[in-house]
C-alpha cells in the first residue's frame, strides 16, 4: 500500500504496511505503520509526524525558543496534539505547560498508537485544554514562551496564521515561535505568514530540514525578546538527549540563503 501526499505539482510517497487507527471528527485523523519511517500521523491527508524524523521538527520548534530565553518557566503550546513538542518542552526546567488542542481525537489516537509523547501528557506540570487556540489566546494569562505547532494554515489551523492572532500573542509572551510552512513549495502560505507576523516584535525566520515535510525544507518564525546569549548554557541544562538539535544547529538555522532573504524582504515590502 502507498500513501501519497501531493502539493503544487510534486509530492511525497510513503510505502505503508497498514493503517493502525483512524478517527473522524473535526479532522480526518489517521495513523499508519510505514515500511521505512515507523509510525506516521496524517491529518486531513497531510503528513504531520513520522517516528523517523519528528525530532528534526519538534526539537527545533521547541529548543530554539526555549534556549533563546534566560529561564522559561511557563509555556503555552497551541496545537501539538501528538505530544512531540510537549515532550521536548519538559526537558527544560519548566513549572507550567498548557497545551491547547482543538481536536481531542489527535491526542487520544497519538497517546494510544503513536506514543511519541513518552508520557508527557501525564506529567503533573502539564494542563491539556481542548479548545480552539485562537479563542484561548483571547482570555489566557501571559507565558514566558508561546509555541504554535499547528497544521497547514487551512481549515481549523487558519486562524493561527492571522495578523490578529499574532498581535495578541505578541502581548502575551516573552518569546514566540511558530512553524511557518515550506518557503519552497508553499510560497504563498509562507509569504502570508511573513506579512501577518510583522506585528510580532523582532520577528525573524529560521529553517531546518524535515525530510517528510513538503520538499524537506521547513521554516519557523521566532519573535519577542529572544537572545543567542543563553543557547549554550541552556543546552547543557537540557534533561536527556536531543537527536537533532545542538547549539551549532541552532545558530546555523538563522543563516538564510539569498533567495529566502529576498522572498522575506519582498513579501514585507509588497504586503503579500
Ligand atoms: N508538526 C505538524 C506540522 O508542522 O504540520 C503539526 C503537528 S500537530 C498534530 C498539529 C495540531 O494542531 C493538530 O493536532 C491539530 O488538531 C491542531 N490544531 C489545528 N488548528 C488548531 C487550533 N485552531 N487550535 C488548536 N489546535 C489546533
Amino acid at each position: 500500500m502507498e500513501f501519497v501526499e501531493r502539493y503544487n505539482g510534486c509530492g511525497l510517497l510513503v510505502s505503508v504496511k497498514k493503517k493502525i487507527a483512524e478517527a473522524y471528527g473535526i479532522q480526518k485523523v489517521e495513523i499508519f505503520e510505514t515500511e521505512s519511517f515507523g509510525k506516521m500521523l496524517v491529518i486531513d491527508g497531510k503528513v504531520q509526524v513520522t517516528e523517523f524524523d519528528e525530532p528534526f521538527y519538534h526539537e527545533m520548534l521547541v529548543h530554539v525558543p526555549m534556549n533563546s530565553c534566560k529561564n522559561a518557566k511557563s509555556v503555552l503550546i497551541i496545537g501539538g496534539g501528538d505530544g512531540g513538542a510537549l515532550r521536548e518542552v519538559l526537558k527544560h526546567d519548566v513549572e507550567k505547560v498548557v497545551l491547547v488542542e482543538i481536536d481531542n481525537n489527535v491526542i487520544e489516537l497519538c497517546k494510544k498508537f503513536l506514543k511519541i509523547d513518552a508520557g508527557a501528557f501525564d506529567d503533573s506540570r502539564v494542563k491539556v485544554v481542548i479548545e480552539d487556540g485562537r479563542k484561548f489566546i483571547e482570555h489566557c494569562e501571559t507565558f514566558d514562551v508561546i509555541i504554535v505547532d499547528g497544521t497547514d494554515p487551512v481549515g481549523v489551523s487558519d486562524p493561527l496564521f492571522g495578523r490578529d492572532f499574532f498581535e495578541i500573542c505578541n502581548k502575551k509572551c516573552g518569546v514566540f515561535c511558530s512553524q511557518s510552512q515550506s518557503p519552497l513549495i508553499q510560497r504563498q502560505l509562507f509569504r502570508k505568514m511573513i506579512v501577518n507576523s510583522t506585528v510580532i516584535r523582532n520577528r525573524t525566520v529560521f529553517t531546518s530540514v524535515v525530510p517528510t515535510y513538503p520538499m524537506a525544507y521547513w521554516s519557523f518564525i521566532i519573535g519577542g525578546d529572544f537572545s543567542f546569549r543563553y543557547v549554550r548554557r541552556n543546552y547543557r541544562k537540557i534533561k536527556g538527549k536531543t537527536k537533532h538539535y545542538n547549539p551549532e544547529v541552532h545558530f546555523s538555522a538563522f543563516a538564510l540563503p539569498n533567495w529566502l532573504k529576498e522572498e522575506i524582504r519582498d513579501a514585507e515590502l509588497r504586503g503579500n
